[in-house]
């Protein structure tokens, strides 16, 4: 599937300085995302995406704990909306409870996720963020909840595509608008190839 992309490039310089290539396909960028936080960063990637998202009305964010957490208060503090984090455990405390299945890539396993109907409204207009996108299951889980409420999924971005994954193409099919900052094109021989 060809795709409109626009590579960031202050993110696309420090994967190829600073990010790793582990063996499966995973990039490790704890350096600077995944544990380290680069807060400039994070700041410049956030306004990208807030300048990419210009023409959208949105008044929620929402993310899947953990690392999307990071993104996603940056961004809400740029468009001046609450952020909502659906969460991997179901807790005890939690009322009007939504829940859906993710599979995850990294651990190789099912969890649940979910999220209060407390904080999802079905007039939200909802911008979705992560860090990575690699099949789409995380996105996946996130669609099955936006449409239990009823709300308007605006679009998804997320800081880093793996494009030889599936999930982009499949969120494109589904007219999803998805942003990606940086989109990995292999990571084959542990070589990181981003797309220009
Ligand atoms: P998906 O649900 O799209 O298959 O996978 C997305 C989730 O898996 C992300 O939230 C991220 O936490 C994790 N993930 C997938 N691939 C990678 C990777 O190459 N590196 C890192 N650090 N996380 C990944």
């Amino acid at each position: 599937m060809e795709i409109q992309h626009t590579p960031f490039k202050p993110l696309v310089d420090r994967i190829l300085k600073d990010g790793k290539c582990l063996e499966g396909g995973i990039l490790k960028v704890d350096g600077f995302i995944n544990q380290q936080i680069d807060p400039n960063l994070l700041k410049d990637m956030s306004i990208e995406i807030v300048k990419r998202f210009a023409n959208y009305k949105i008044n929620k964010i929402l993310t899947i704990e953990a690392s999307g957490i990071a993104p996603a208060i940056m961004l809400g503090f740029f468009l001046n909306a609450p952020v909502v984090f659906a969460k991997k455990k179901v807790p005890s405390t939690m009322e009007n409870m939504l829940t859906t299945e993710v599979f995850s890539f990294t651990k190789q396993k099912s969890y649940s996720v979910c999220v209060s109907k407390d904080f999802l409204q079905k007039d939200d207009k909802i911008l979705f963020v992560d860090d990575f996108l690699a099949n789409g299951n995380a996105a996946k889980g996130i669609i099955d909840l936006v449409k239990i409420v009823g709300a308007e999924l605006v679009g998804m971005a997320f800081l880093i595509e793996k494009g030889f994954q599936a999930g982009g193409n499949y969120l494109r099919e589904q007219n999803i608008k998805v942003e990606s900052l940086a989109i990995i094109d292999s990571l084959d021989n542990c070589e990181i190839k981003i797309r220009q």
